[in-house]
């Protein structure tokens, strides 16, 4: 199957008791047993259900992996992979990562014993340097949140096989459509299925896709075992959603680009950072390694911190808001919104500044999405 028939097809077929062609909501938490150590394959929601079974095949083959596991959010998909250390582990880390990322190693998971070192992925000697014979994961966000860094998933993966060091890749923003990290060599790609898979805003989900069958074994067995699952309805609006990955990422991607032009030749706008443009510092390795840019962005105006909050407070079509990847075009300000907890020095010191704008680039009409910024931009 190629992509666009899998995001339609793959995983599902129709329901063999009545011919549904959409997968039944097994609303269900547990299942009759036939007899004493029997089952028909479930035997509680925690562990397994047929719907999520269903999204958790069609993420595998999206991500050409073996193994899907779901979640009930995007931060409890990357729990599960920190559950694979133990105290005195090392982790090397992309530094610009979602906030509720940092907040939950730095502020969870070092009282744990595990230590972290961050790093400018995008520079692959930055993350050999960073390795230490206690080193246990190489984790990157690529494109990242909310600078849209690119990192070159293939050299970091040669670094982290010299070492036999799994990489792990939090993908959410690039989705399976343009970027698959375990064909590029990558052990385990990682997903917010609140954005883009599921599209339209409707719900909070994260997903793992391995290779590995110990690490998938592992993955369930956290599922299981502490119980961060997403719902049977949550997982079938998750798969509806799937259906048109493809249209809509296209879309995001062709209109991301065209605002991405918009303000790079805008006069109050300073820096634009999208991976399709030219002037993105790691533009080639985007070309390389994904088919297409997607529809996130970032960008600072020449004002600074009180005009970038004008334009936001200006948009009228544009949604201030902390989420991304819907059809919805999305407006956030990192340093009050995404990222607010991490400290203002450690945000500064990292690029993301007070006057960093991201766009979330949506599905309405193009010229109605740069109308509203170029009337938010006058104001500004
Ligand atoms: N990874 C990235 C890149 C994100 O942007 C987010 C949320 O914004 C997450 C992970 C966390 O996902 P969730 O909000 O589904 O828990």
């Amino acid at each position: 199957m190629k992509f666009d028939t899998k995001c339609v097809h793959a995983g599902q077929s129709p329901d063999p008791t009545t011919g549904a062609i959409i997968p039944p909501i097994y609303q269900t938490a547990t299942y009759v047993l036939p007899e004493v150590g029997k089952d028909m394959g479930f035997d509680y929601t925690r562990s397994s259900n047929p719907t999520r079974k269903i999204l958790e095949e069609n993420l595998a083959m999206l991500e050409s992996g073996k193994y899907g596991v779901t979640y009930a959010s995007g931060m409890s998909a990357i729990d599960a992979v920190m559950k694979l250390l133990k105290a005195g582990d090392h982790v090397v880390c992309s530094e610009d990562v979602y906030g509720g990322v940092l907040r939950y190693f730095n502020q969870v998971l070092v009282t744990y014993g595990i230590k972290f070192t961050y790093v400018d992925s995008t520079d692959s000697n930055n993350v050999a340097n960073a390795i230490r014979p206690e080193t246990r994961l190489i984790w990157l966000e690529t494109p990242s949140n909310p600078l849209i860094r690119i990192t070159d998933i293939e050299a970091i993966v040669k670094i982290g096989k010299q070492a036999s060091i799994p990489v792990g890749v939090d993908s959410t923003f690039a989705t399976p459509m343009y970027l698959r990290p375990l064909e590029l060599g990558a052990d385990i790609v990682m997903h917010s299925t609140t954005k883009y898979l599921s599209g339209h805003n409707q719900i909070i989900g994260g997903a793992l896709v391995v290779n590995d069958q110990a690490m998938y074994e592992h993955f369930k067995f956290i599922q299981k075992t502490i119980g961060a699952v997403n719902s049977p309805f949550d997982a079938w609006l998750t798969l509806l959603g799937i259906k048109t990955l493809h249209l809509r990422m296209a879309r995001h991607s062709d209109t991301g680009m065209r605002i991405a032009q918009f303000l790079e030749a805008h006069p109050k706008v300073s820096r634009v950072s999208y991976p399709g443009l030219e002037s993105h510092p790691q533009h080639a390795i985007a070309k390389r390694e994904m088919s297409g840019y997607g529809g996130m962005l970032s960008f600072e105006l020449t004002g600074g911190i009180p005009v970038g909050k004008k334009l936001m407070n200006s948009v009228k079509l544009c949604r201030l808001a902390e989420s991304l990847g819907s059809v919805e075009t999305m407006i956030t300000h990192p340093a009050t919104m995404t990222h607010a907890d991490v400290p203002a020095d450690e945000r500064n010191a990292r690029g993301l500044t007070d006057g960093l704008v991201r766009l979330s680039v949506g599905i309405e009409a193009p010229d109605e999405i740069e109308d509203d910024l170029a009337q938010a931009l006058e104001k500004a």
